[in-house]
């Protein structure tokens, strides 16, 4: 079986792979510059599931029959902004894309707010299409606290700003082995993998 991931982020693409790769399944991963890169999507869905049905629809256009196209949407939903940045995580700062910007518009937006309420979650919607047009979605979550500043300089985005529950250091600490263990991308992909393991349907 073929698995064609559908992004253009290469710290995505990065810890897809490793996930995937760990998880020993037989299946061939592949990015999407094996079929000639990954179309441009407008992520304008409102939903995880919608924006990653949407690129995972993209990119399947363009497969070889019989193949899946594997896409990832996912953000950092924070409590005491009501869910904020959410499914705009990525262009939280504006257009295009910039991590340092988003993560000083997130502190500056908890300024001031305890310990007790920088609750918060990381989101992951994993959904993959096949050319038959099967579609199939699994969703991972990951509680922890948004910190007062910046800690690691290992992963991407928020990492440096997110402590995960049960750990005492920031996603950007973490090596990125424990991180592709216990974040929201490796509990969604978990549940992927299981569902491949059990024969795809
Ligand atoms: P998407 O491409 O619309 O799914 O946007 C994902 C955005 O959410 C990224 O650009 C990051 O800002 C953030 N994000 C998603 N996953 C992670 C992660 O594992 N660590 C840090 N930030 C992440």
């Amino acid at each position: 079986m073929r698995l064609y991931l559908a992004t253009g982020n290469r710290h995505k693409l990065g810890e897809v792979t490793a996930i995937l790769a760990a998880s020993g399944i037989t299946a061939e991963v592949l990015p999407p510059s094996a079929v000639g890169g990954m179309p441009e999507v407008v992520e304008d869905t409102g939903t995880f599931v919608g924006n990653a049905t949407k690129k995972a629809r993209a990119l399947a256009a363009k497969l070889p029959a019989g193949s899946w196209a594997v896409a990832d949407d996912s953000g950092v939903c924070v409590d005491a902004l009501d869910g904020d940045p959410g499914v705009e995580s990525a262009y939280y700062a504006g257009h295009p894309s910039n991590d340092a910007a988003n993560n000083a518009k997130l502190l500056a937006a908890l300024r001031g707010v305890p310990e007790e309420r920088r609750g918060a979650a990381f989101h992951c919607c994993i959904v993959a299409v096949n050319t038959d047009g099967s579609v199939v979605s699994f969703e991972g979550r990951c509680p922890g606290r948004v910190l007062e500043t910046p800690r690691g300089t290992g992963g991407f985005g928020y990492d440096p700003l997110f402590r995960p529950d049960g750990c005492s250091v920031s996603y950007a600490e973490l090596d990125d082995s424990v991180k592709n263990t216990i974040s929201h991308r490796a509990r969604a992909l978990a549940k992927f993998v299981a569902w491949l393991r059990d024969g795809c349907m």
